[in-house]
């Protein structure tokens, strides 16, 4: 029995970035109500990402908090026993998510991340609200062949750095 759970438990550990998790659910239905389309886990994809949006060429990560090593995050604490082990998968998962953005943007996609921490009922709307802004705000600078006036240009640079940051913040 305990061989079993042990065994299961491995197999979930190697399943870093697993499927239909309940934030990523979260997410998808909201997109899917607000008219966005999407792919799931693009395989031939750096990353295989969880949400692919081709009309806006972005990719979506919906990154569990302690697998995915949130920084500064309340519901990221590192185990108090067996910490070397779960430091080094830690810090490798975060040093595969990097590499992982880094090869997307190289081959032209945007790249959006979202936190679990971000989609509890508390901050849930504004990230998604974000989210949606941002998605919208890629679209437009992608397509816009006018030159943006001024007032625009900062709208589309604050999108750009919420993209940098890797995570839509709360729109002011
Ligand atoms: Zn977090």
């Amino acid at each position: 029995m305990d061989t079993v759970s042990q065994a299961q438990r491995h197999k979930n550990m190697a399943a870093i970035r697993s499927k239909n998790t309940k934030p990523e659910m979260i997410v998808r239905r909201f997109l899917f109500s607000r008219g966005f389309r999407y792919r799931l886990y693009h395989k031939r994809l750096p990353g295989h990402p969880d949400i692919v949006m081709r009309k806006y060429r972005t990719c979506i990560f919906v990154n569990g908090c302690f697998w995915h090593g949130h920084e500064g995050c309340s519901a990221f604490r590192m185990p108090k026993t067996n910490t070397e082990f779960w430091e080094k998968k830690i810090t490798r998962n975060q040093c595969r998510d990097k590499q992982d953005l880094v090869a997307l943007a190289a081959l032209g996609w945007h790249c959006i991340t979202i936190w679990e921490c971000q989609l509890k009922p508390q901050t849930r709307l504004s990230t998604l609200t974000s989210l949606e802004y941002t998605l919208n705000a890629i679209y437009l600078r992608d397509h816009s062949v006018a030159y943006p006036t001024l007032e625009e240009e900062s709208t589309l640079e604050r999108a750009a750095e919420q993209e940098t940051k890797g995570y839509p913040e709360q729109n002011k």
